[in-house]
């Protein structure tokens, strides 16, 4: 992949366009057919560059690139040594951040500092926590009284497929990466249609550690009929980690069924905010800020659903409405800019899609709902929040993946958690209160995978990461990543 990015980019993102090509077995290659498409930048509308467009013919040639190259120099590695090089991809990233930072702002909309905060800095930091972890990590052991002693062995799957979505390209790409190199698997990556660029430049990165050809391929394309189908369904494939919407996850079961692969899925959310009267409100402000519309609300943790107590209902609007008024949406390369740009046209005309039922079904706009005057290209969405709505409204129920809150007055515990509960969605709360009793009882009701009191987005890479009910099956992180990643023999020994 050329690229011609710098950071000092006032008004000059890339200068020259960016193509992404497929990397197969060690090397970049164009699709078989020479087929390409577009890459556009969200921030301007404009086409940057072509992404080689790969299907069945390249999924197999990646395919069997990764399954040559189990048997290869990478399976005879010490630990000492893959360790070494999974912390090595982590520096090589962290030398690159600013060139990465920019591309991954340029593919998404995302403001520059987010991606140069977050984005990079999580992805270098993925890998060198799963390298402490491969040397930390051990498995069990289980003496029978003096009869015998059971210990396990950790094993690669095999070929692992990783399909991810666009809103943390690099992020959630690494996320998985990481440890499914620490487990000793060979992998297909197919990134987000949309977001191709990071992921072309973390191959060269993974050779450039000391990965071995044929352990990391890239194939780029689409979902159905085509990359990401292909890969779901290859036999040689043992398993698959997902991530991206509950209804394509459900697509991607099915398919893997007839090869009966292993799945994570990290799927949608549509999370709760709980707040109490109790709770320091300019705290609770500053981060529901935060969790509405960081990333342009592009997080599958962002919480959408905001319930408030009603005593505290009135002040919290007041100023929430304030500090969201502040927020400046712009061009992601702009230092001002809190809000950048969503990802595409058909997200953003979904996005306003949902902000016009809104106002179908009785809500009413307390600020945002439109493009900011003098951004017409690109497009950009101001930050929106809704009240007049209950949990029985389309807005309030479904995942809008964008820049749109709506807020809802409660009066009782039991209330707000049979609210916080009426979904099929089960991935992330916060909750808010001084009440330590409280806290503790309302997390403890949530179905969700993830709660956060007084917080959000708070990680700890070692704790269990992933969604209930229709958000996800199976947990990310520490231990839980390796497990998922890798086959665990029993050996029984007769003492
Ligand atoms: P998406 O499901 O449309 O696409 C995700 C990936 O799947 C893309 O690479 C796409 O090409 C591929 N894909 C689509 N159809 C496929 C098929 N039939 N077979 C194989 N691959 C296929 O999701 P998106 O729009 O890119 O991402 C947004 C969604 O991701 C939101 O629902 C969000 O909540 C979710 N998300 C969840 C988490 C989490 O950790 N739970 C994190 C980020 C995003």
């Amino acid at each position: 992949m050329q690229t011609n990015a710098s950071t000092s980019l006032a008004n000059n993102y890339v200068s020259q366009s960016i193509d992404c090509l497929h990397f197969i077995d060690g090397q970049y290659v164009s699709s078989l057919n020479g087929k390409t498409f577009d890459n556009i930048n969200p921030a301007t509308g404009k086409v940057i560059g072509i992404v080689a467009e790969g299907g069945k013919e390249e999924v197999d040639l990646a395919v069997a690139a990764a399954k040559r190259a189990l048997q290869g120099p990478w399976k005879t590695m010490s630990q000492n040594d893959r360790i070494n090089v999974i912390r090595r991809i982590g520096d090589l990233i962290l030398e690159r951040k600013e060139e990465l930072a920019v591309l991954e702002s340029v593919d998404t909309g995302k403001p520059i500092w987010l991606s140069g905060s977050i984005d990079i800095p999580r992805s270098a930091y993925n890998f060198h926590f799963f390298a402490d972890s491969l040397r930390s990590d051990g498995t069990e052991a289980y003496q029978m009284d003096q009869v015998a002693i059971n210990y396990s062995v950790r094993k690669p799957l095999g070929v692992v497929g990783l399909i991810n979505p666009w809103n943390l390209p690099l992020l959630l790409m690494t996320w998985k990466l990481a440890p499914c190199l620490a487990a000793g698997n060979t992998v297909v990556m197919k990134p987000a249609e949309l977001t191709p660029m990071t992921a072309t430049v973390l191959a060269q990165i993974c050779k450039d550690a000391g990965v071995p050809d044929g352990v990391v391929n890239i194939v780029h394309g689409f979902g159905p009929n085509s990359a990401g189908s292909a890969l779901t369904e290859h036999p040689d494939v043992s398993a698959i980690s997902f991530t991206g919407e509950t209804t394509t996850g459900k697509i991607i079961m099915a398919s893997a069924a007839k090869t009966l692969k292993r799945l994570s899925f990290e799927l949608g959310g549509k999370n709760p905010n709980i707040i109490f009267a109790d709770s320091n409100l300019d705290e609770v402000i500053e981060t529901t800020i935060k969790s509405s519309f960081i990333n342009q609300g592009e997080v599958c943790l962002c919480g959408s659903r905001i319930y408030v107590e009603r005593p505290a209902y009135e002040q919290f609007l007041e100023k929430f409405v304030a500090k969201t008024k502040e927020l400046v949406v712009g061009d992601p390369f702009d230092a001002k800019t809190k809000v950048g740009s969503l990802i595409g046209e058909e997200h953003f005309n979904r996005v306003k899609g949902y902000i016009e039922l809104a106002k179908e079904e009785g809500g009413t706009i307390l600020t945002g709902g439109r493009s900011p005057e003098g951004l017409e290209q690109g497009y950009y969405l101001e930050p929106t929040i809704i009240v007049g709505l209950d949990g029985n409204c389309r807005t309030v129920r479904e995942e809008i993946f964008g820049p749109v809150v709506t807020v809802i007055p409660f009066d009782t515990e039991e209330e707000v958690l049979a609210q916080a509960n009426d979904t099929h969605y089960g991935l992330s709360a916060s909750v808010w209160t001084n009440d330590l009793r409280r806290a503790h009882r309302v997390a403890g009701q949530i179905d969700a995978g993830i709660v956060w009191v007084n917080t959000w987005f708070l990680r700890d890479l070692r704790t269990p990461f992933g969604g209930m009910k229709q958000s996800g099956i199976g947990r990310e992180g520490g231990k839980h990543s390796l497990e998922f990643y890798s086959e665990l023999t029993n050996i029984c020994i007769k003492l």
